[in-house]
Parts: structure tokens; C-alpha cells; sequence
């Protein structure tokens, strides 16, 4: 009988993949777990729990859901990601959930399951138990504390009573603090890496070796600085993998590195070690003073370096860019199309997103700045001719969505560090 049901979307994918390892090997049964992305199928499986992750940008479509399926089945709701993490009660109260999860899951989930099934599926007090949860008890809104997982490798990343498979997370936290970014407020500024042998043992499932991690190069750091040594121990303990016959894409989708960790020791050793033809590297404004503002702590001259190194060794970079950020001037964004233009002229690629404030940022509550006509005809231009990539375009749309969307219901974040900032 299927007690459980998991939600599946293309995004939250690969979260749901690593948290059924976590629970399988916590010792829940994933007999009892139906994992779908059919609404029709979650009605028929008259399951006891319904599993939910989604972003910000995804509340629209996650409320329908929701009506359809609070009408026709008769479960607790949950929720975990990153919008659920960052406005609980907006996730509650007017998506219709039951229960969050906040903080990392892994722990947060097992226990959540075990306490539902030990109360016949109840909510109530005994909730208050387990750490990461908010939900409501009457018109009492309860936060039972941020889910911490430290050392989240003590979980495997691939459960083995379901066939799934994605990339795999090697990487966790970030000490950057982009003030855009939700990564180092829900996982932590500290970042914490899954030992080498896990990582081989787990990548032979893998035909195409890919990994998640906010920071390909930075892998075995703290975050900050570079291990080279390490990074070098990990490629070349693949090494026999690639020899079976699976390829090996590092640095590279889904993951980027950050333009300073690109050096000439790192590009050479992804040259040696791995099949990556595409560098991703966030390069994210063309001005200095931009830079600073949005707190990337990297300049304008490393990623041109970046990009130098990449093309001299015969990898194509491929450079993000958000438009629109605030505070961003007309000069700003000159600054930023001289760059992306030399960075196409060169060789390379581009991809331009627009600004999204995201719940749980420092940005969250600061407003895009309007393109100035020299940007509007310059990505028009470039996207006819297809030589800029990225979802600028829609993300205007999904931008003043979520502007509405935090101007409604504003919530202060239940954060891993503290308070969040407020810097516009
Ligand atoms: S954008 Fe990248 S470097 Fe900046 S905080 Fe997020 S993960 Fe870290």
C-alpha cells in the first residue's frame, strides 16, 4: 500500500532522488513511496502523506495542485525547498500545506514520516518533537528550529529500492553570501564535500559522471580558497570510471565554478582528468562596483582571466549574467554588454538572466532595475542571431511575480546564520 507519495518535477529531481536515499537508509521501506508527477496517479494512490519541493518562481502552479488535490485526497501535505524554507507560512496558510520542512531534510523528513505514522497519520503536539518543522496547531504558528546536517555524506545519494538516478551532490554551502542567491542561507556558509571513495562507489551508477556543487573547483575546501590537491585527488580517483567507459563533465552543467578558481593548475587539471568541453562560470555583472554591491567578492579582471584560460585550453566558457540588478545604472549595464560582447567576439557564450528576488536573500526585497534601451536592443539582437543563451525574457514575467509575491506576504526567513541582512 502506498503511504507516501513524492511529487516529482524536472526541478526538484534530484533533491527527491538524495533525500529517498537519506530516508531508505534511515531505515524507512520505500516499498511504501510512490514517486510521480501524475496528479491523476496521487488520487488513485490514496496515499496517508504527499511530498512536495518547489522554488519560489513555482507557487503559481504548486497552488493549483494543491486545490486539485486537497479536493480528492485526503492526506498531509508537506512541504521542503527553497520557498517553503524561506515563507512557511505563506507555504501554509495560502498554498495549503500542512507541514514544512526547514533546514536541510534529511533528518527533518525521516523524523517527520516515523512521528506521522506513530499518531496514525495525525498532526499534533508530538510533532513539536522534531527539529526542522513549522506548522500551524490551531491559529499557533510553530517553528521547532533550522535542520541542520553537517555531514550530509553520512547519507548515500542514491536510494537502491528505487530506480533513480541523478547527479550527484559532492558539495554543500557556500561562504559567499551573494546577496541574490538562497544557496548559503538554507545549506550554510561552510562548505562540506562527500569523501572521494563515497563518490567513486556511487559514481559507477552514472553513465555520464556529473555532480552537483555550488563551486566545482572549490571542492574539498573550506569554500573560500582552493585545494588543489584535493580537486586533483577526486578527478584522478574517476579516473577508472572514465576507463569502463563513462565520461566524465566536471565544472560544467549542473554545477559552475567561480571565475577566480579559474587557473591555469585547475583548467589543466579538468584538460587531463575529464571529457568537460564547456566551462560554466558566473561572472554575473561587468562592473566592478556591481560586483562589490551584490557582494561576489570577485572582479571584472578574473573573469576575463576565467575566460582567457578556458579558451587557451581549449574549453568554451560559458559566462552568466543577471541584468536588471539593483542599483544597476545605465553606465552599469554598458559595462556589462562590453563584456559580454568581448566574451562572444573571443569565442565563448553568454547567458543572461534578469533579476529575481528571491525569498530568503538579502535581495529579496529589492527591486530590478529597469534595462536601459542599449541592453533591451542588445539582447534582442543577440537572441535573434541565437548566440546568447539563458532565460532573460520569462524571467521579467517571473520577476514581477515575485515581486508581488513578497510585497503580499513578507515573511522575516528562519535562516542558517541568523538575520538576513536588509541592503536596499
Ligand atoms: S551565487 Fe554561487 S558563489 Fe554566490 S553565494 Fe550562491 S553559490 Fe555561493
Amino acid at each position: 500500500m502506498v503511504e507516501v507519495v513524492v511529487k516529482i518535477t524536472r526541478r526538484n529531481h534530484n533533491a527527491f532522488v538524495h533525500l529517498l536515499a537519506a530516508l531508505e537508509s534511515q531505515g524507512y521501506d520505500l516499498a511504501d513511496v510512490l514517486v510521480t508527477k501524475d496528479l491523476e496517479e496521487i488520487i488513485r494512490a490514496k496515499p496517508k502523506v504527499v511530498l512536495y519541493s518547489f522554488y519560489s518562481q513555482e507557487v503559481d502552479e504548486v497552488k493549483r495542485e494543491m486545490e486539485i488535490l486537497k479536493s480528492r485526497v485526503n492526506a498531509i501535505f508537506v512541504a521542503g525547498g527553497y520557498h517553503a524554507m524561506a515563507m512557511p507560512k505563506h507555504t501554509l496558510r495560502v498554498l495549503g500545506f500542512d507541514v514544512v520542512v526547514i533546514g536541510e531534510g534529511e533528518e527533518a523528513l525521516y523524523n517527520l514520516l516515523f512521528e506521522l505514522k506513530k499518531n496514525n497519520y495525525k498532526l499534533g503536539k508530538s510533532l513539536t518533537s522534531v527539529k526542522g518543522l513549522a506548522f500551524y496547531l490551531g491559529d499557533d504558528f510553530i517553528f521547532t528550529g533550522f535542520a541542520k546536517v553537517e555531514d550530509f555524506w553520512r547519507f548515500p545519494p542514491y536510494p537502491e529500492g528505487l530506480k533513480l538516478i541523478s547527479p550527484m551532490e559532492i558539495s554543500r554551502g557556500c561562504p559567499f553570501g551573494c546577496y541574490y542567491c538562497q544557496t548559503p542561507y538554507a545549506k550554510g556558509f561552510r562548505m562540506r564535500h562527500r569523501p572521494i571513495d563515497q563518490i567513486v562507489k556511487y559514481s559507477r551508477r552514472m553513465k555520464d559522471m556529473r555532480y552537483i556543487t555550488p563551486n566545482a573547483f572549490a571542492y574539498g575546501s573550506p569554500g573560500a580558497i582552493l585545494k588543489l590537491e584535493k580537486l586533483e585527488a577526486l578527478l584522478k580517483a574517476l579516473q577508472p570510471l572514465r576507463r569502463e567507459g563513462r565520461r566524465l563533465f566536471y565544472g560544467t552543467f549542473p554545477s559552475e565554478v567561480r571565475p577566480e578558481f579559474v587557473t591555469r593548475e585547475t583548467v589543466e587539471l579538468l584538460v587531463e582528468y575529464t571529457d568537460t568541453r564547456r566551462l560554466a562560470i558566473g561572472a554575473q555583472s561587468g562592473d566592478d562596483a556591481m560586483l562589490k554591491a551584490m557582494h561576489r567578492l570577485h572582479k571584472v579582471e578574473h573573469v576575463v582571466n576565467a575566460v582567457e584560460l578556458a579558451l587557451e585550453y581549449g574549453l568554451e566558457p560559458v559566462v552568466d549574467f543577471i541584468v536588471g540588478l539593483p542599483g544597476e545604472s545605465e553606465e552599469s549595464q554598458r559595462k556589462s554588454i562590453e563584456l559580454m560582447e568581448w566574451i562572444m567576439k573571443k569565442g565563448g557564450k553568454v547567458r543572461a538572466h534578469y533579476f529575481m528576488p528571491l525569498p530568503g536573500t538579502p535581495w529579496a526585497r529589492c527591486r530590478p532595475s529597469p534595462l536601459s534601451e542599449e541592453m533591451k536592443k542588445f539582447l534582442g539582437r543577440m537572441a535573434a542571431e541565437g548566440k546568447i543563451e539563458g532565460s532573460w525574457g520569462v524571467q521579467i514575467q517571473i520577476s514581477r511575480r515575485l515581486q508581488k509575491l513578497i510585497d503580499e506576504f513578507y515573511e522575516e526567513p528562519f535562516t542558517y546564520h541568523g538575520i538576513i541582512r536588509e541592503v536596499c
